[in-house]
């Protein structure tokens, strides 16, 4: 069969990829697509979606969606006036839109794309908040989206949840592979770096970082997606056993000596947010 100018040959699906949807004053909004279907990932608005489904020749299949708040979920009125699509949310963060809720275990085909995404339960910055994980063994094909868990160098406020949850859920992501690229929500990345080297002015992977991503945010790209292994290298939240840390802490003010690991991720959480 032979394309007409108004029937061509339809798209051919490519492996996913996603494509960064920067909003409002620094989030990410994550569509991932195979140049013919696209899932949106924590539509915190709508417009910009619809914009760069357009531009990209996207017809969205599915909405997935990590915790409740406004700047997470606040497109989905708007999407599904112009499409209804499966709406993929946390069972227990209190969304009226969810038609598929999900918990920990859970294993989803997501509609439109040759991709499945497992749950995890990541409690902390809200109670009900989840995190996707595709986990292809495909170097690069490896992604976290992690919504406001954990961030480049950094981790979510606790508006939920308490700290030991906060700390569990973290390395719950801390132990998938090195390689996985983590998609976070919030390019909160530079703040982030400049609380870490007051803590750890010592460690080299955190300068390099520093170099590296202060460069990326000079020229108004991206640090995000970071890994797996840079945030184990160089996010505090991650290394709360780490003696330079607690001797940090200590010295702050902030911990007691001989504190435990949990007592140490509260004295980091809570200082980040006077820092
Ligand atoms: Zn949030
Ligand atoms: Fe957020």
């Amino acid at each position: 069969m032979t394309p007409s100018p108004t029937q061509p040959f339809p798209k051919q699906a490519a492996k996913p990829a996603v494509l960064t949807v920067p909003a409002f004053k620094d989030n990410y909004l994550w569509l991932i697509h195979d140049g013919v279907h696209a899932a949106v990932v924590d539509p915190g608005d709508g417009q910009p979606i619809l914009d760069a489904l357009r531009e990209n020749g996207l017809t969205l299949t599915a909405i997935l969606l990590t915790h409740h708040h406004a700047d997470h979920i606040g497109g989905v009125p708007l999407l599904l006036e112009h499409t209804r699509v499966p709406v993929f949310g946390p069972a227990n963060d209190g969304i009226a839109a969810v038609t598929h809720p999900l918990k920990e275990g859970d294993r989803i085909d997501v509609p439109g794309l040759d991709m499945a995404l497992s749950v995890l339960d990541v409690p902390g910055h809200t109670l009900g908040h989840i995190a996707y994980v595709r986990a292809s063994g495909t170097p690069g094909a490896n992604w976290l989206f992690c919504g406001d868990t954990l961030f480049g160098a950094g981790c979510g406020r606790l508006f939920e949840g308490t700290p030991a949850q906060m700390a569990q859920s973290l390395a719950k992501l801390a132990a998938l592979p090195d390689d996985t690229l983590v998609y976070c929500a919030h390019e909160y990345t530079l703040s982030n770096l400049r609380f870490a080297e007051a803590l750890e002015p010592g460690n080299k992977a955190l300068q390099l970082r520093i170099e590296a991503d202060s460069r990326a945010r000079g020229t108004h790209l991206p640090t995000i997606p970071s890994t797996i292994a840079a945030e184990k290298a160089t996010n505090p939240f991650l290394r709360a056993a780490e003696p330079a840390i607690v001797d940090s802490l200590v010295a702050a003010g902030r911990l007691a000596r001989g504190a435990d690991e949990v007592a140490t991720f509260a004295a980091l959480r809570e200082w980040k947010n006077v820092f």
